[in-house]
């Protein structure tokens, strides 16, 4: 059994990364990386979230308002935290080779260009190989990669990438189908659109049966 925490790369800068920025850290795991490498300094982001508002010329001096720097800062400080976990794999004892599909996951995230939340459900599977990993923790591994500033189709090679790096599958799919609340809300206020994108590596991007059932299995092919 090898398990590990997952962990807040240093670098991660450049924007078209396709590789997965999270790793198994062995016996000495890091909560302190998992989201916030250099902390949260409440007290500036207080600050700041109540002068940009007064920029943007709302009145804080209401009894209602007062707070609302405060819990701004709360609200995204918990948006980009993670809840951190154990993350366990198992030798593929059984020699499971069938598709593992977790459907439907509820996910959030917060767009990295307007600051505003996408909201949706990833469908992530694998064909297992060498290793198993425990279906809700795929579900974990999807809110470790949205619990920062994103964009959607990060997200999904991260999540691909990660479970492709840890359990050496023979296939890994994730789908993702998201509202993004700054396409919604602003510009061109397209209400009810959902972007959705899928990565496929190994045997679900090269074998037609593997990736047509893992299609169907996530309800994406209608
Ligand atoms: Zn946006």
């Amino acid at each position: 059994m090898s398990s590990g925490l997952l962990s807040e790369p240093v670098d991660e800068l450049d924007p078209h990364e396709s590789q997965p920025t999270l790793h198994a850290v062995g016996h000495h795991p890091r909560p302190d990386l998992v989201a916030h490498p250099g902390g949260v300094d409440a007290e500036a982001a207080e600050r700041a979230a109540g002068e940009l508002l007064r920029a943007l010329g709302i009145d804080l001096e209401g009894e209602s308002m007062r707070g609302t720097p405060r819990r701004m800062v709360r609200a995204y400080a918990e948006l980009f935290r993670p809840r951190p976990f154990q993350l366990t794999t198992f030798p593929n004892d059984e020699q499971y080779d069938e598709l593992v599909v977790a459907r439907s996951i509820p996910m959030r995230s917060v767009c990295e260009h307007h600051l505003l939340p996408f909201v949706g459900t990833a469908h992530v599977g694998y064909l297992p190989g060498r290793r198993i990993l425990g279906l809700s923790k795929l579900a974990r591994v999807v809110e470790q990669f949205a619990s920062r500033p994103q964009v959607q189709e990060r997200l999904t090679t991260q999540v691909a990438g990660w479970l492709q790096e840890q359990l050496s599958p023979k296939g890994v799919g994730v789908v993702i189908e998201a509202e993004h609340s700054c396409m919604v809300l602003r510009g061109v206020r397209a209400h009810g659109s959902t972007t959705v994108t899928s990565a496929l590596q190994g045997l679900l991007r090269t074998d037609p049966r593997c990736r047509q059932e893992f299609l169907a299995l996530t309800g994406v092919m209608r």
